[in-house]
């Protein structure tokens, strides 16, 4: 190595040192204290910054490097981490009653002594147990059943809140804990196991599923389960997208000797750098314990996260080892669950929305009340099995219920409230729609309209057609498809391509100019390729990741119209019931008819990696599985190279895999490849191959 060479990966450390510690210092100021001192764009520049350099020089990226806030490489599954003090689970009250005997046991074993409460509280998230070494987050772990849980580290990396380093323990110039840590700088306790509650924010998990809607998937019902589900998600890139936050609240291991309370403990945690809600209160009394659970009943709603309740705990170190604790739960600490929030109000009607396949679902139209903060005036019943069982008739006086749920239910009907004269409630004869007959599921529960032509389901079906995750024709929205449906300018999809600008310009408050804007966005579509048309025909079962995998396997519509169901069952992702839907839905003369008139007005048939469908593709009638962390590309971009170049990818090994792409780290897939005598290929080979199947150097 030259002098010259080396003095520039000096320069590089030492920059790669300062933009970590930079970034770092960004987060906990945008993260912590809600003050970010640069806009969002400059913080992606020094993001930028640093990834290229850790591209560059791959011997400076650490685990505790800003960048793997984004994601280190997926695993195979979770390591099992086993917990040195068991994560307890806490005994719940529901009343103030059970509050007080709490008081009065824990008063008896500490004889008569009253002790000191904090009162804080309980996050509905997932627990989870943190442990550092020289001051790095060297491990987290779900509670699991307690004595052991999953090793989520990667997963943990990506809570921008969550400090991968610590910050010495400093005194806080503006925090009344001053005198608690003296004017000197002490180096965090080492080892240090702290535990907390990971959540996602309400705001964040709109921002997902507004996402979602528009790919045209079902929406996530509520933050805790997501945030279950995304603690869980192999591929920590994914669980980067998705905010997560943290509160710590507890300190397991590194307790220093002059802490004596559990309030200093906070404090503590708060001056290493980590997130711990500001909602904790100090309490002397039970009364008071009972004074501050009665406030926050209500004022949890102004929170953009969700509680379930309160946590007292003894506050005194001291008085928790006197208590101790039971096989399953400590005796020093209790949680107040708050009743599961309810309102009674009068169900005004039962309206009947038609979907895009005909299901006729009973939608309950309320007397506005207010519930949780918000102000509720609809609810969803579900179906009309579930109305007429429960008995929901309208004029009835309802129990509405938001427990953990963004939409809220209609738990129950109370019946001494009832009308004389409410009529029980029959399923709909006939779609209000259309007026056709209302037809009940053979399957399920759903009573269903089967007018193809009905104006509801068309309407349904062109705003689906038009969407962003399906043709992405826009300006094309609700109100207008309305019209066009109700003047009858439009029945399918196919009619859209038949309009002018003229015509549309007649419609209501749809002035030239954006008359002509429409038209072109329907024009542009006919370029959209086969997963997005697929989509966009609202085949029953056939999401987005279906309709893409159809494409990338048939290639054209003509191939996929031919398929068998044994062709259509070789598909990863679709099972027997998926494979019918779509050979029921090309076998309706209706259906081929809209395709051939989609045909005719000139759209595109073919997948986007038209490649795929040729014989002479490079990779054609290969099958390949990737495993492990690659270095040029994520394993989704590698999937997307294998098809662009005409090849198949699988997400198992068996004897019908031609190669396995192996990057670092690869687990069980590489044994299994070995023990089946599949070819592994590292990156590099792989790339060797592909040269040599497309005869040049270049792809
Ligand atoms: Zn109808």
């Amino acid at each position: 190595m030259t002098k010259e060479t080396k003095r520039d990966q000096n320069d590089l450390r030492g920059r790669h040192k300062r933009l970590c510690e930079e970034i770092e210092e960004h987060n906990r100021r945008y993260y912590l204290e809600a003050a970010p001192a640069i806009s969002d764009g400059e913080y992606d520049a020094l993001m930028r910054e640093l990834i290229e350099i850790e591209t560059a020089c791959p011997e400076l990226v650490s685990p505790e490097s800003p960048s793997q806030r984004v994601g280190g490489a997926p695993s195979e599954g979770f390591a099992t981490a086993r917990h040195q003090i068991p994560m307890l689970s806490i005994d719940n009250t529901y009343n103030e009653a059970e509050l007080r005997n709490f008081d009065a046991r824990v008063r008896r074993a500490l004889a008569g002594k009253q002790p000191r409460y904090v009162v804080e509280l309980k996050i509905d998230g997932v627990s989870v147990s943190l442990r550092y070494e020289e001051g790095r987050l060297v491990r987290a772990a779900t509670r699991g059943d307690g004595q052991q849980g999953d090793d989520i580290t990667a997963n943990a990396r990506t809570i921008r809140s969550l400090p991968l380093r610590l910050r010495n323990i400093a005194s806080d110039k503006n925090a009344a804990d001053n005198e608690l840590f003296g004017n000197h700088e002490d180096a965090p306790p080492n080892p240090l196991e702290v535990r907390g509650e990971v959540f996602m924010k309400v705001s964040e998990l709109e921002r997902i599923n507004r996402d979602r809607e528009a790919q045209g998937l079902e929406p996530y019902r509520n933050p805790r389960n997501t945030t279950a589900g995304t603690l869980k998600l192999l591929d920590p890139k994914q669980v980067a997208k998705r905010r997560l936050d943290v509160f710590l609240y507890d300190m397991v291991e590194g307790v220093p000797a002059h802490v004596s309370t559990h309030y200093e403990i906070l404090a503590l945690l708060r001056s290493m750098g980590f997130p711990v809600n500001p909602h904790h209160a100090r309490c002397d009394s039970i009364e008071d314990v009972l004074a501050v659970c009665g406030q926050w009943r209500q004022k949890r709603h102004a929170l953009d996260y969700e509680t379930d309740g309160m946590v007292i705990k003894v506050d005194a170190l001291e008085q928790r080892r006197e208590l101790g604790a039971t096989s399953k739960a400590p005796r020093w600490v209790i949680a107040y669950k708050f009743p599961a929030e309810t309102a009674r109000t009068r169900l005004r009607d039962i309206t009947v929305q038609v979907g895009k396949s005909g299901a006729l679902t009973p939608v309950a139209e309320l007397e506005p009340v207010k519930l949780a903060g918000t102000i509720v005036k609809r609810a969803t019943l579900h179906n009309f099995e579930e109305v007429m069982r429960k008995d929901f008739r309208v004029g009835d006086l309802v129990e509405v219920q938001k427990a953990g749920e963004i939409i809220p239910n209609v738990i129950r009907v109370i019946p001494e409230a009832r009308p004389d004269a409410a009529p029980p409630t029959m399923p709909p004869a006939k779609c209000p729609a259309c007026g056709s007959e209302a037809h009940r599921d053979p399957e399920g529960v759903f009573y269903r309209c089967l007018n193809a032509a009905c104006p509801a389901q068309v309407k349904e079906r062109l705003e689906h057609f038009a969407s962003r995750a399906a043709m992405n024709i826009e300006g094309l929205g609700p109100a207008l498809i309305e019209q066009m449906v109700g003047r009858n300018l439009a029945k399918d999809p196919a009619d859209l391509y038949a309009l002018d600008a003229a015509t549309l310009g007649g419609l209501e408050r749809m002035a030239e100019k954006s008359a002509r804007n429409i038209i072109e966005a329907i024009d542009k579509s006919r370029q959209q390729p086969l997963h997005r048309l697929l989509l966009g025909l609202g085949i029953r079962h056939v999401g987005a990741r279906t309709a893409a995998l159809l494409a990338a396997k048939f290639g054209t519509m003509d191939a996929l119209m031919r398929a068998t169901i044994e062709e259509l069952t070789d598909v990863e992702d679709v099972g027997d019931v998926v494979a019918a839907g779509i050979r029921d839905f090309f076998d309706v003369a209706e259906n081929r008819a809209l395709v051939e008139r989609l045909r005719s007005a000139g759209l595109d048939f073919k997948a986007e990696n038209t490649l795929a469908a040729k014989e002479d593709a490079p990779l054609h009638g290969l099958t390949f599985v990737v495993t492990g962390a690659l270095e040029s590309c994520t394993r989704d971009e590698m999937h997307e190279r294998i098809q662009r170049l005409g090849g198949r990818f699988a997400t198992s090994v068996s004897k019908k895999t031609d190669y396995v792409i192996a990057g670092a780290n690869a687990g069980s897939k590489r044994d299994k490849a070995e023990s089946l005598g599949v070819k592994i290929l590292t990156e590099k080979e792989f790339q060797t191959l592909v040269d040599s199947l497309t005869g040049n150097n270049h792809e």
